[in-house]
């Protein structure tokens, strides 16, 4: 070939290239780190709660304030808001006006779980069970025959509240059970959505009997003694509870070459750790950055402690009123990155894939100018622009990125919090890593993908 075409090839093809063989070999050290980071944080991050208090923990140690209406702030100032002990504001105010708007990444630190039902102790054949209700989207058939944590609270009527944990390290786990293949042939021939219902994700909390053999409901009462001997609660206390089982599952490498990280809770605890800890490492920006931790995007963002809640306009509210600002003119300037998780492109399912335009691993953070379903429906659908705008801050701050979609057309779909942000007259973009096996128990992410997802963030912040 001419250099003559291999020049005009270079110049007008688009090139998609697998990450490592763009990064700059400097940066994997700095790669191999900010991962060991994040999977100690999923370690002790298994919910929202201790998502939250994490967070706050490593605020503090990063020198960010607890913010008070009504408080002084100048530029440089780092603070924080906390919302109900589920959802965290942080911001580090700018050398620019907030009139100026802000430069916010919001991701959502809830995951897919199975939420115990306010009445879930019973037994049955001698065996003592929680009835659960799941939350968020799961496929029901992953989650019997994995060890299972309980974490949570017990909310007590004197207004105290009991932090629960059960499982963890040595201690005893929990399981929900499935059929023996050699009984399971009728169910085997069920749909996979059918196979394992609601109902019977039930978990087996003990079958030891205690008291005397003539009572009732002996293995029930004798877990109950154990819940009140290490916690002080009784049956009824379940009523006013969140406990919440979770995988037993600490974050672990994955393949020879330990280039992937499999864990509980990467959807979306992946990119807000990346927003957390580029918000952390910040100082001096142009614009007011803004970091947004939100609880109940898996169920819809409803909620106080989603991101429909007005208590994101509060903060900023407080924030622009310090200034003497307009709230809706920091919205109209302002810019958020949506940073959610995406479909990786899996080989194993191809047909549900449209491999010009899915999201791959180590291809960097996945962009998606639109999620939704049924021709883009729920979606914000980001303006060519806001693209635009996006690409040149990633180039310029050498973030490898890759523009996507989840799922072929009518495979199905999702959404994230864009639409909320957006609908506050915000430009926004979803952006995030792509996650193998997502919302199952244990799901895959690519480091190489979860280190740019927080170089996108921290350039995000930083952007004019
Ligand atoms: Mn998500
Ligand atoms: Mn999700």
């Amino acid at each position: 070939m001419s250099e003559e075409r291999k020049a005009l090839r270079e110049k007008l093809l688009s090139r998609r290239k697998n990450g490592y063989d763009r990064v700059k070999a400097e940066e994997l050290p700095a790669m191999e780190r900010y991962c060991g980071l994040y999977k100690t944080f999923l370690q002790q991050g298994k919910t929202e709660r201790e998502c939250a208090q994490k967070t706050v923990e490593l605020a503090r140690q990063a020198g960010f304030r607890p913010y008070e209406r009504g408080m002084e702030l100048k530029s440089g100032d780092k603070i924080y808001r906390v919302n109900r002990d589920k959802s965290v504001m942080l911001a580090v105010l700018g050398r620019e006006s907030l009139q100026k708007g802000a430069q916010i990444v919001a991701a959502h630190i809830d995951s897919p779980r199975l939420d115990l039902k306010p009445n879930p102790l019973y037994e049955d054949s001698e065996l003592a069970f929680l009835k659960t209700h799941y939350y968020g989207g799961i496929r029901k058939y992953q989650w019997v025959t994995i060890p299972l944590e309980l974490h949570g609270v017990v909310a007590l009527k004197d207004g105290t509240a009991v932090s629960v944990k059960l499982g963890e390290g040595d201690e005893p786990k929990f399981v929900i059970t499935d059929l023996l293949p050699h009984l399971g042939g009728e169910q085997g021939k069920k749909p996979l959505n059918e196979a394992v219902t609601g109902e019977s994700l039930n978990i087996l909390l003990g079958s030891c009997p205690g008291g005397e053999e003539d009572e009732k409901d002996r293995v029930k009462l004798h877990v109950l003694e154990k819940l009140y001997d290490k916690y002080g609660i009784t049956e009824d206390d379940f009523t006013s509870a969140e406990l919440e089982a979770v995988p037993a599952v600490q974050p672990t490498d994955i393949g020879l070459d330990a280039s992937l990280i499999g864990a509980y809770g990467h959807d979306d605890r992946v990119c807000g750790y990346a927003a957390l800890q580029a918000i952390l490492e910040l100082s001096d920006p142009a614009k007011t950055a803004v970091c947004m931790l939100a609880d109940k995007e898996e169920i819809g963002s409803m909620g106080v402690t989603g991101m429909q809640s007005a208590a994101f306009d509060t903060f900023l509210h407080d924030l622009c009123d310090g200034q003497g600002v307009a709230l809706r003119e920091c919205y109209e300037n302002s810019f958020c990155l949506s940073c959610d998780v995406t479909a990786a492109y899996d080989p194993n399912f191809p047909e549900v894939f449209e491999k010009r335009n899915a999201a791959c691993v180590n291809y960097g953070m996945g962009l998606c100018k639109y999620t939704g379903a049924r021709g883009k429906s729920g979606a914000s659908d980001a303006s060519a622009e806001t693209v635009a705008y996006v690409r040149r801050v990633l180039d310029e701050a050498d973030v490898l990125w890759h523009i996507s979609e989840l799922g072929k057309v009518d495979a199905g779909g999702g959404g994230t919090v864009a639409m909320y942000m957006a609908n506050r007259n915000i430009a926004t973009l979803d952006a995030g890593v792509p996650v193998l096996s997502m919302h199952a128990p244990f799901e895959t992410v690519s480091k190489l993908d979860c280190y740019m997802t927080y170089k996108g963030c921290k350039a995000i912040y930083e952007a004019e």
